[in-house]
């Protein structure tokens, strides 16, 4: 279906790889939901031990991990810290709220970056009119942003600033394997100074399916539940397992060839006068970019038309690198768009 389209829109459009469709051919699967996929079993464990987390669960999206997460950090009235361009904030459709009736306080950030004094200023006091604090998220890599990495320095003040108040801390770390691979830093270094992360199989790591949510026994025994009560219970889940585990052993360094495209792309844009980004920003898999010379709406229009792909996110347009663009179709993306504008 997808025949001479290139398809710059997500990291979550990318097909399993012949590997893994064999995988799930040859899968041992049982009932995940009583306990006995040894495929779900063996993918769990490898996660808890990439991740240094003590347990883990495989769940259908990204979405429903922070979900769960929140739902077991807090208690109903409680108020969570998390930055005002979040995905949990923006892409979850009120979710916190929803399912587990916490009033959020947002903080405008800085490429995904809440100052520490803020944070600290909205931790609430224990007082009968006050919500409680029992909640701080951060998003790594910060996808709003344009897929910047959150320094680990900044990651362990704010971890050590939340201990010190008693406030758990959760990670959506859709792609933190994005971030581990351009920064060197392994993920297990950004997992351990959260109580709980998020990552998604389903994006840049190629699987058709599925996320991680990692915390501590207790942690995830109450997880497990709570993706039980949102209806996430399921059954021969081994035979989506086993691209995880193919995700984790063998996609994850080809990340790099990710950001290599975004690099092409970006300093290829970089000589047009009509487009406008910063450079710097432009650190894993994806990239936000300005035009001056023609609307959005045009420019959907003609890129369409020469079947390329593209987000549009306000007045920015995104395109996100993966393993289903070569370099060759990055090329021919910037013949086009250097073509319209
Ligand atoms: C994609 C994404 C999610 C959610 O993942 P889904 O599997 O699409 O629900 C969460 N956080 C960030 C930063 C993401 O980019």
């Amino acid at each position: 279906m997808y025949e001479g389209i290139i398809d710059f829109r997500s990291d979550t459009v990318t097909r399993p790889t012949k590997e893994m469709l064999e995988a799930m051919l040859n899968a041992s699967v049982g009932d995940d939901v009583l306990g006995d996929d040894p495929t779900v079993n063996e993918l769990e464990l490898l996660a808890s031990r990439i991740t240094g987390h003590p347990s883990a669960l495989f769940l259908c999206s990204g979405t429903m991990g922070n979900q769960i997460a929140i739902r077991v950090h807090t208690s109903p009235g409680d108020e969570i810290i998390v930055e005002d361009d979040s995905h949990i904030f923006q892409y979850e459709a009120g979710g916190a709220a929803w399912n587990s009736s916490v009033q959020l306080k947002t903080i405008e950030g800085n490429f995904g970056i809440i100052n520490i004094d803020e944070i600290s200023n909205s931790i609430r006091e224990d007082d009968i009119h006050l919500p409680r604090t029992s909640l701080i998220c951060l998003e790594n890599t910060h996808n709003n942003s344009g897929g910047v990495i959150i320094p680990i320095d900044y990651i362990k003040s704010v971890s050590e600033l939340a201990k010190s108040k008693k406030i758990k801390t959760h990670l959506d770390g859709a792609r933190i394997f994005n971030a581990s691979i351009a920064s060197g830093i392994s993920v297990s270094d950004y997992a351990e100074n959260f109580d709980s992360m998020m990552f998604c199989l389903s994006k840049g790591l190629a699987s058709p399916i599925g996320s991680i949510l990692v915390g501590d026994e207790e942690f995830i025994k109450k997880a497990r539940r709570v993706r039980k009560v949102f209806g996430g219970g399921w059954r021969q889940a081994g035979y989506l397992a086993a691209c995880g585990i193919i995700s984790l052993t063998k996609m994850v360094d080809r990340l790099k060839e990710d950001h290599e495209k975004a690099r092409l792309f970006a300093d290829q844009l970089s000589e047009l006068e009509e487009i406008s980004f910063s450079i710097e920003t432009v650190q894993t898999n994806m990239i936000y970019f300005k035009i001056n010379s023609i609307s959005i709406v045009d420019f959907f229009k003609r890129i369409t038309e020469r079947n390329l792909l593209a987000l549009g996110h306000g007045d920015k347009i995104r395109f996100v690198f993966h393993k289903d663009v070569s370099f060759e179709d990055v090329e021919k993306a910037i013949e086009i768009i250097k073509d319209i504008v």
